[in-house]
Formats: structure tokens, sequence, C-alpha cells
């Protein structure tokens, strides 16, 4: 469904994504695992079109110069030229890291937000399933994004996305600073998305271990390569992974 091949990304001279090459089923969890400064976020930019205008910005203030060379295609599409706006339109939603809600509006206008390429009746039924989903966010209704706790944060902003209708979810470390527990409510929140709503989730992370359970295939990422790849059953009995990344 969303596919990346010889995806390459320089910030200036610097090879931050090095050919890579990923593939996101239908109707799948896929996780991408590396360190602080693997590529994680440069990938989720990149898939969403958000790279695009990082590099225009750069441009326009004549700043670093910033080149993507390879092939995205999304359901069989060519997507390397299309806007941001349009891969959203298409299906392809971001979550960003740090969760990035608008902290001067409550939580309800940061869904509501959100859903501004549904229907009202898709934006209706997406509001009782993100209720659901975080019961907690019931009484936070008009509480501001900005005093939240990060939790809350991730809550609201895993809700705003799925508000914009995702085919597929793009999740970039929704579990950054959270407490074992906090984690733990979201995993099972991801998992149950991709479960009711059918759509594919590609989830990238530091620390493998609380979102491997759920993935279906995963990457590891060093240094801007894909250094390797397998379903989980493969990478959990794969003794290099298990050391880096599960401390075992
Ligand atoms: P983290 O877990 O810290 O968020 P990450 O895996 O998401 O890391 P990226 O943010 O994609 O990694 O960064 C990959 C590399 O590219 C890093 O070395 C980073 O310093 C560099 N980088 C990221 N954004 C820019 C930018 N706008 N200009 C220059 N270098 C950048």
């Amino acid at each position: 469904m969303l596919k990346a091949v010889d995806l390459m990304v320089f910030y200036e001279n610097m090879l931050a994504l090095n050919n890579i090459e990923i593939h996101c089923g239908q109707n799948s969890i896929t996780g991408v695992f590396g360190a602080n400064s693997a590529g994680k976020s440069t990938l989720m930019y990149s898939l969403s079109g958000i790279m695009l205008d990082i590099r225009k910005k750069e441009k326009m203030a004549g700043g670093e110069r910033i080149t993507l060379t390879g092939k995205l295609s999304f359901q069989g599409k060519d997507i390397m030229d299309l806007k941001p706006s349009l891969r959203a339109r298409a299906g392809i939603i971001l979550c960003p890291e740090r969760r990035r809600l608008f902290k001067e509006s409550t939580v309800m206008e940061n869904l509501r937000i959100g859903g501004y390429l549904a229907t009202k009746t898709q934006a209706r039924q997406t509001l009782e399933f993100v209720m659901e989903l975080f019961p907690a966010l019931k009484r936070l209704k008009n509480r501001l994004g900005g005093f939240l706790s990060g939790g809350e944060q991730q809550m609201v902003a895993i809700g705003r996305a799925l508000m914009a209708q995702p085919e597929i979810l793009l999740l970039d470390e929704p579990l950054l600073g959270l407490s074992p527990l906090m984690q733990a409510t979201l995993v099972k929140a991801v998992k149950a998305i991709q479960k009711e709503s059918k759509i594919s989730i590609l989830v990238s992370e530091q620390y493998a271990r609380p979102v491997f359970p759920i993935v279906d295939y995963a990457y590891i990422l060093e240094n801007g390569a894909a250094v390797m790849e397998g379903t989980r059953d493969e990478l959990m009995d794969n003794p290099d992974v298990k050391s880096a990344y599960f401390g075992v």
C-alpha cells in the first residue's frame, strides 16, 4: 500500500536516509525501530510529504539544501512529488513526534481541527470512536491542549489524526517520554484502531519492546539505513535484535 524504494534524504551533505526500501502492507502494523538520530522522523516526514514543505522553507530562508531522491508510492500511485495536503487527502496521515497539539485550543477543538477532511457523519462517528478508545478524554473535552499530561496529549494527537480519516496512520514515536502504564494503554489503543478501522499503521519507536507485540513486520534503522527487517517472529528470534533492542 505505502512503499518507498531507494529513498535517500540529504540535509546539505549529511545523508539522513540511505537507500531505504520499506513497504507498509494493507491492514497491518509495521514498525520502524532505531536509536536517536537513526532517521525515523526524516522517514515519517518524507512519507507524509512534510519534507517537501521543510525543503521549501529552508530554500526560501536561504538555509541548508535538502535533497530527496527515490520512489514513493501509495496504492500503486507515484506520490514522490505530491504535496502533503494532497497526500493527507489520499489518506496518508501523520501523527508527529512530540504530539504538536494546538496548546491554546481545547481537546474538542483539537479533535475537530483534525476532522477538516471528514464529512459530518464521518466526524461524528470518528469522534465517538475516539471517545470509546480513550474514555479519559471524555472529561477533558474543554481542557486546553497545553494543560494536558503527555499521555493525554498523545491520546488527543492520535484522535486528531484519526479524525482526518487515514488509510494509513504514521505514528512517530507515540510513546516518547510516557510512563510504562500509559505506554501500555496507547499500545492497546493502536492495536484496537488497526483491528476496528482496518487501516494500516506505521509506527516508529526508539525502544522496540513495548510496541513489538503488536507489529506484523518491522524494520531496524541505523544511521539512516534499514539494516534488518522481518516479521515479528523472525526478528524476535534474531539474537542481534534481541541484544540491541530487548537487552537480552
Ligand atoms: P529522534 O529519535 O532523536 O527523533 P530520529 O530517528 O527521528 O531521531 P531524525 O530526526 O530523522 O532521527 O534525524 C536523522 C538525522 O538527520 C540526525 O542526525 C539529525 O540530526 C539530522 N537532521 C534531522 N533534521 C534535520 C534538519 N532539518 N537539518 C539538518 N539535519 C537534520
